[in-house]
């Protein structure tokens, strides 16, 4: 198949750990190599950020990376990107009725709104998968949230429209639907992990000789990482790192880490507390298998790369009980789900994990078997694969047919 994947904000090839790229860019960086492997031909749509970026640029075999003038050639906060979706649509319109694909999938709701622009035009089917929905952000943040307005109902316009929604997780089902996306619309499929990277042999950081503890993610408030810290007064002669942000000589340009280290000082902790900043997907699993447990505590979690990818790695997660870890982690057997936002219960979890070593041993030998089993590349994209069969226009044909018959 001739693939399109469209990602206006979040490039396969953007430098991880900022406030905007994160676990999108992962996942279509992934899904693209994996589908490419397969032996189709993968076409990734995002905005041009920068006066140096090639028009196109070859990711992997199979893989090209096209670069979308819409809006001004420099790097954009995703909040401030819908005005330019009607340009981006129209470049896609015009790129695919002289090259159609054969199937378009849009990650994150602009991304759908430029998708259905073009594809209507040309009569391609759109999968959408949305990553975050405005409606989970909306209730957590509340007056805080950044999105645009409307943006609730674009997505359940989107979700309407599609020919198939790609839900990452199970809660995100419930949530459509509520929506008013169809049931039959929906399929259930989780983000893979690189099980080549993220094994729990390799490359292990240097470590001092005391219980080691480490989140992983964009910095953001929502992320609960001075829930992690709160925690740490209670959780006595242990570390904590830190990793994500700008890179390491900048970190002070981050509101959040800047807020992060207040906090640290604030509770008598800022000395066992460590801010090692964006690093690379190698360095990731490296500091994961160098930890005696990962912890992510987030407010609502879409999916949640970073535990799995800890899991992989054969490191026990503790982990919030929200969104996307609800069917990633088994609740003690890959890690321990405790509620967002209590530092108290957080600490007991932790000291009670450190305390039993053959615990641990446990859940990362269960944790790592689990990931190897459930997300990896090879199984995401045969789900995923399927999906976009049925939504050929042939299938299609006869699926309607069928359902008129009966
Ligand atoms: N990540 C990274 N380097 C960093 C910080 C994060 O490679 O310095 C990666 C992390 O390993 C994970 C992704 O960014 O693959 C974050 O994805 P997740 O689903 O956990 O959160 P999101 O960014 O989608 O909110």
């Amino acid at each position: 198949m001739k693939i399109a994947l469209v990602s206006e904000h979040a490039s396969p090839l953007a430098t991880l750990g900022g406030v905007d790229a994160g676990g999108q860019n992962v996942h279509v960086a992934g899904l693209a190599r994996a589908l490419a492997e397969r032996g189709h031909e993968v076409t990734v749509y995002t905005r041009h950020d920068s006066d140096e970026q090639p028009s196109r640029v070859g990711m992997a075999p199979g893989v090209t990376v096209e670069h979308v003038p819409a809006g001004p050639a420099r790097p954009v906060g995703r909040d401030r990107l819908l005005p330019y979706m009607g340009q981006f649509g129209g470049y896609l319109e015009r790129r695919w009725a002289a090259d159609p694909p054969d199937v378009v999938h849009a990650h994150y709701w602009m991304s759908g709104i430029a998708a259905h622009v073009a594809a209507r035009g040309v009569g391609l089917p759109v999968v959408q998968t949305f990553h975050a929905l405005g409606s989970v952000k909306r209730r957590y943040l509340g007056s805080e949230d950044p999105s645009p307005s409307g943006r609730i109902r674009m997505e359940a316009a989107l979700g309407r429209a599609a020919a198939a929604v790609i839900a990452t997780a199970s809660d995100e089902v419930a949530e459509l639907g509520r929506l008013g996306v169809s049931r039959h619309s929906i399929s259930v499929v989780p983000c893979g992990t690189d099980l080549e990277r993220f094994r729990p042999e390799g490359p292990t950081h240097p470590r001092a000789d005391r219980p080691r503890l480490i989140c992983v993610g964009r910095p953001v408030e929502r992320k609960g990482v001075d829930t992690v810290v709160r925690a740490l007064r209670r959780v006595p002669d242990a570390e904590l790192l830190v990793v994500g942000g700008p890179p390491p000589g900048e970190l002070e340009a981050s509101a959040e880490i800047r807020r992060l280290r207040a906090v640290a000082r604030e509770v008598g902790v800022a000395d066992r507390v460590e801010f090692v900043g964006g690093v690379g997907r190698g360095t990731v699993a490296s500091l994961l298998r160098s930890a005696d447990v990962a912890v992510s505590v987030p407010w609502y979690e879409p999916f949640g790369l970073v535990v799995v990818e800890a899991m992989a790695c054969g490191t026990p997660v503790v982990a919030s009980a929200v969104g996307g870890h609800l069917d990633t982690i088994v609740d003690n057997t890959t890690g321990v789900l405790v509620p967002p936002r209590d530092p108290m219960v957080l600490a007991r979890r932790i000291r009670s994990l450190l305390a039993d070593p053959l615990r641990r041993a446990a859940f990362g030998v269960a944790g790592a078997d689990r990931a190897g089993c459930r997300y990896s590349w090879d199984r995401v994209v045969g789900e995923t694969l399927s999906v976009y069969e049925r939504v050929q226009p042939e299938k299609r044909g006869k699926v309607a047919a069928a359902g008129g018959a009966a």
